[in-house]
């Protein structure tokens, strides 16, 4: 039986090498294959060229957003705060098309981490440049600890795309510095961490589905409920 195809955004490094100076690396980190092969999907990964964003999507069953660098401020009419990390202009924008394509065609999309920020700028909602800066009292959201170990609990919305695969109170893992800040039209708050940060979000209307922790990272060492969530996930694209 064909499986499902989940396209993967990719992220990009700047080859260090001296030999190589200039070269551009276009990759993904291994567990986002993993937990798809796992939940019986198969993964590809899309390069961004934004002329191909179509194309790309008669390819694919499905789209997972990978996470990555900062979303750049621009794109959500904001101006960069000094606490503001890295940004890449040109794949925020590759990103950002590739999302409003494939709800648009109705291709159910996965926004991890960075992902679901980018859902939530594309989508036209905006974000915390830095949750230390500009929330108080928060806890500690960029983990201090091996990546597939859990930082903070959450608290999962009945009836959402998450709770299929979550209990109503998980423990999850933690790499972000910013945070959904006023949440796009026509989306949903599915999950917060105890501190009051947005941990998930999905469309009322159109599988669209974001979360802030890394799933691929905990499910890649066998934590049931993130391969579930993947599961969960490539079932959908089966359709
Ligand atoms: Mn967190």
């Amino acid at each position: 039986m064909r499986k499902p195809v989940i396209g993967i955004s990719t992220n990009q490094l700047n080859d260090e090498d001296r030999r190589f100076l200039g070269s551009k690396r276009i990759y993904v980190n291994r567990d986002y294959i993993d937990c798809i092969h796992q939940s019986g999907g198969c993964a590809v990964l899309l390069p961004s060229v934004m002329d191909d964003i179509e194309q790309q999507l008669d390819l694919v069953d499905g789209i997972i957003l990978s996470g990555g660098s900062d979303v750049d401020p621009l794109l959500y009419g904001k101006e960069p705060s000094p606490y503001c990390g890295y940004v890449r202009a040109d794949i925020d924008r590759y990103d950002q098309a590739l999302i409003l394509s494939a709800a648009e065609r109705s291709i159910p999309v996965l926004g991890i981490c960075r992902g679901m920020q980018m859902i939530n700028v594309a989508f036209g909602g905006t974000l915390v440049q830095d949750i230390c800066h500009e929330k108080q009292n928060c806890f500690q959201h960029m983990q201090d600890r091996d990546r597939m170990d859990p930082q903070h609990w959450i608290t999962a919305e009945p009836g959402s795309f998450l709770s299929a695969s979550f209990e109503r109170r998980s423990l999850v893992n933690s790499f972000h510095h910013q945070a959904v800040d006023e949440m796009a039209d026509g989306f949903i708050i599915t999950a917060v961490s105890d501190d009051g940060i947005i941990e998930a979000m999905e469309k009322e209307e159109g599988n669209v589905f974001g979360v802030q922790f890394h799933p691929e990272m905990m499910g890649a060492f066998g934590n049931e409920q993130c391969l579930n969530l993947f599961r969960e996930f490539v079932n959908l694209c089966r359709k």
